[in-house]
C-alpha cells in the first residue's frame, strides 16, 4: 500500500493556514508523524480520513484520490481521534460489537470472537460486561484503540494515541502497534507532540512545524542530524543558573556538588563537557531549536 500527498494545502474558513504545500509518500510498515501542538497533525489526519477536504492539492491511496473514494478509504480505515469520546449505555462488549458491525463484519458468531480477542488485546477482558461510560480515562483510551483496530483495517490512524495513558499503558500501546505493524501492507500512521511515542518500531518519520514538513526520513537519519551537538557536564548551582539561560538544558541529575546536565548546543559549551551520542530526543531539540528556529514553546 502507497499513501502519496501532494501539494497539499488547508486553509480553514477563519484564514488560518494549517497545512502549507506538504509533500509525502507513506509505504507499508509505521509511519510517525511528530510536530508540537498547532503543527497541522490533526488537520492532516483528517484529511487522510476524509473527514476534512483539503483547499488544495491530492491525495492518493494506491493512485486513486481519496477525495473520489471515499467509501473504499473508510472501508479499511480504522481511526483514533484525538478527542475519542462517545455517548453510550451500551457495555463494553457492545460497543465494540457495534463498532466491529460499522466496520463491516457480518458474522455474528465471528464477531463476538473477535471482540473478546480486541478486548483481551488491549486488557479489557475482565470489564467487558461494565457499562462503557463507567470505565476510567485510560480504559476509555484503551477502547478506542480497540474500536479503530476492530475489523483488521489496512490503514490505521491514531492522532495522540497515549495522550492519557499511564506508562504500563503506553508500553501495552506501543506493543500493540509493533504487532500491527508486522502484517503485510499495512500503513499505521501515528501522530504525535511526545518524541518519545516515535520509537524505533516506526521506519519512517516526518516532523512538521507551523503547516509545513521540515524534515522527512529514517528516525535514526534524524538522530545523526543532531552528532555533534549533545553534550554531558556537571555544573555547579551557580553555573547551572547561567548556564539555563545560554543552553538547551535537555536534562538535569542531582550529583554531589550540583547537577549533571545534557545540553544540546551549536558548539562545544565552555568547561568540562563531554559529547556523548544523541538520541531522539536530543535530535528533535536539535533539529527545531538550532536547525529550523521553530519555538516548542508554543
Ligand atoms: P496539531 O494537531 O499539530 O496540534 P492542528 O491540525 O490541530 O495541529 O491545528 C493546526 C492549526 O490549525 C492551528 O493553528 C489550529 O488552531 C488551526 N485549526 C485547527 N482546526 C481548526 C478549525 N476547525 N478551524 C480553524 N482553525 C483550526
Amino acid at each position: 500500500m502507497k499513501i502519496e500527498i501532494r501539494d497539499l494545502n488547508k486553509i480553514y474558513p477563519n484564514g488560518t493556514h494549517a497545512l502549507k504545500n506538504i509533500n509525502l509518500v507513506i509505504e507499508s510498515g509505521m509511519f510517525g508523524l511528530l510536530g508540537p501542538n498547532g503543527a497541522g497533525k490533526s488537520t492532516l489526519m483528517r484529511i487522510l480520513v476524509t473527514l476534512v477536504k483539503p483547499t488544495s492539492g491530492i491525495v492518493l491511496l494506491d493512485g486513486k484520490d481519496i477525495q473520489k473514494h471515499r467509501k473504499e478509504v473508510r472501508k479499511i480505515l480504522g481511526y483514533l481521534p484525538q478527542d475519542f469520546r462517545f455517548f453510550t449505555s451500551l457495555k463494553t462488549w457492545e460497543f465494540l460489537d457495534y463498532s466491529a458491525a460499522l466496520a463491516g463484519m457480518k458474522n455474528r458468531k465471528e464477531r463476538l470472537k473477535e471482540v473478546d480477542r480486541m478486548l483481551d488485546q488491549v486488557g479489557l477482558l475482565e470489564v467487558r460486561d461494565r457499562n462503557a461510560n463507567k470505565l476510567s480515562g485510560g480504559m476509555k483510551r484503551r477502547l478506542g484503540i480497540a474500536q479503530a483496530l476492530i475489523g483488521n483495517p489496512k490503514l490505521f490512524i491514531v492522532d495522540e494515541p497515549t495522550t492519557g495513558l499511564d506508562p504500563d499503558e503506553r508500553i501495552r500501546f506501543r506493543n500493540i502497534l509493533s504487532t500491527l505493524s508486522q502484517k503485510q501492507d499495512v500503513i499505521i500512521i501515528l501522530s504525535t507532540h511526545i518524541v518519545g511515542d516515535i520509537s524505533s518500531t516506526c521506519q519512517n518519520m516526518a516532523l512538521l512545524n507551523k503547516g509545513e514538513v521540515v524534515f522527512c526520513g529514517r528516525p535514526e537519519n534524524l538522530v545523526n542530524e543532531a552528532k555533534g551537538h549533545v553534550f554531558k557536564m556537571n555544573l555547579t548551582p551557580y553555573e547551572y543558573e547561567k548556564a539555563k539561560e545560554e543552553y538547551d538544558i535537555i536534562s538535569t541529575i542531582p550529583v554531589e556538588n550540583g547537577w549533571e546536565v545534557q545540553i544540546v548546543s551549536d558548539l562545544p559549551p565552555d568547561g568540562n563537557a563531554v559529547e556523548i551520542e544523541p538520541n531522539i530526543e536530543h535530535a528533535y531539540v536539535y533539529y527545531m531549536e538550532h536547525k529550523i528556529h521553530a519555538d516548542l514553546n508554543v
